[in-house]
């Protein structure tokens, strides 16, 4: 079966000029896929705008008034990291809409998974405000329409971007139905996702957060991939959704982490392979952060490489070697707090 792909030209419209999060990062994406000859491969979803009623699901009307408002009236700085542009909501409504269009292909199988390379980000973006380069929580949407459309039961969310997606957190915090897993270094913006907020009421237990100090790298990663995998076998849900933001890359200047192409290509493969397992292969990688062009379009390549089955090549190689921080006790209190034995 074919890998699925999310792209739209609309996504670009969301202008940022020189801000890191802009829409050269796609254009790059595209231009690397089409030299590697995977664009043509690939099963190609057109995407439509999240509805009023499937952003309800997880946002305030009123963020959603606001968002289309500031945006035509030209947009501009919301706060210190985030900016709107005339074209930013139309974008944002594509991307929320985008994630639910990869999300349902893959649920019906019309492909076996799916890349959806949509723009602004979503996984800060909370109930009642944009942050952190996010409007609307695009993975948190197309959750909330699987399992309103009764599609999918149980949704695993693996959340493997550099910051902590405090915005995915907070909407399923107390959801039984939603488990919630993120790699993330810490300290590090927004500054949330602690090891011991681990969910609450009927959700404690569906929320696990692995802060990572910096320097970490490749290896402290397939250990995290190793709880993953843990965490997912236990749960058995319906569907992975994979909120896949590259900017641990060891180029990208916007966390210290240390991985690599190599790192992000084995975790693609766990990933793909805990899914096999566990819920017929089916997964769904969103594009979150990523902002060193190079490492971000490899990075992505070397995903795709691993979703259509075939050899993937690190064109940039490990970072300067470095004594990495022990992550064992970490490991070892999560593994503690969650009932998950050790190893696996
Ligand atoms: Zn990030």
């Amino acid at each position: 079966m074919t890998v699925g792909l999310v792209y739209h030209p609309v996504y670009l419209e969301h202008d940022t000029g020189h801000h890191p999060e802009r829409a050269s990062r796609l254009v790059e994406i595209k231009a690397a896929l089409e030299r590697e000859g995977l664009w043509p491969r690939l099963h190609h979803l057109s995407p439509c705008p999240a509805t009023e009623a499937e952003l309800l699901n997880v946002h305030s009307p009123e963020h959603i008034r606001w968002v289309e408002g500031h945006a035509q009236q030209g947009g501009g700085w919301v706060d210190m990291d985030t900016m709107l542009s005339t074209g930013s909501y139309r974008a944002a409504l594509f991307a929320a809409g985008g994630a639910i269009v990869a999300a349902e292909a893959v649920l019906k199988g019309d492909v076996s998974q799916a890349l959806a390379l949509v723009r602004p980000p979503g996984h800060h973006a909370t109930h009642d405000q944009a942050m952190g380069f996010c409007l609307f929580n695009n993975v948190a949407v197309a959750a909330h329409a699987l399992l309103a459309g009764g599609t999918a039961r149980r949704i695993f969310i693996f959340d493997f971007d550099a910051h902590h997606g405090n915005g995915t957190e907070a909407a399923f915090y107390a959801d039984p139905r939603v488990f919630f897993f993120s790699v993330h270094q810490h300290p590090l913006y927004p500054g949330t996702g602690h090891a011991d907020h681990m969910g609450d009421g009927e959700g404690r237990g569906t929320t696990i957060n692995v802060p990572l100090p910096p320097e970490c790298g490749d290896e402290e990663l397939r250990q995290v991939c190793g709880l993953m995998a843990q965490a997912a076998r236990r749960f058995r849900p319906d569907i992975m959704l994979v909120s896949a933001g590259y900017d641990g890359h060891w180029l990208d200047g916007i966390s210290q982490l240390q991985l690599s192409v190599s790192g992000y290509a084995q975790m693609a493969e766990t990933i793909k392979g805990v899914a096999a397992e566990v819920c017929e292969g089916k997964a769904v990688f969103l594009l979150e952060g990523g902002y060193h062009a190079a490492a971000l379009a490899a990075s992505v390549v070397a995903t795709c490489r691993v979703l259509v089955g075939e050899e993937w090549v690190d064109p940039l190689g490990p970072p300067m070697p470095c004594i990495p921080p022990d992550i064992s006790s970490l490991l070892h209190g999560l593994r503690h707090i969650h009932g998950l034995g050790e190893g696996g």
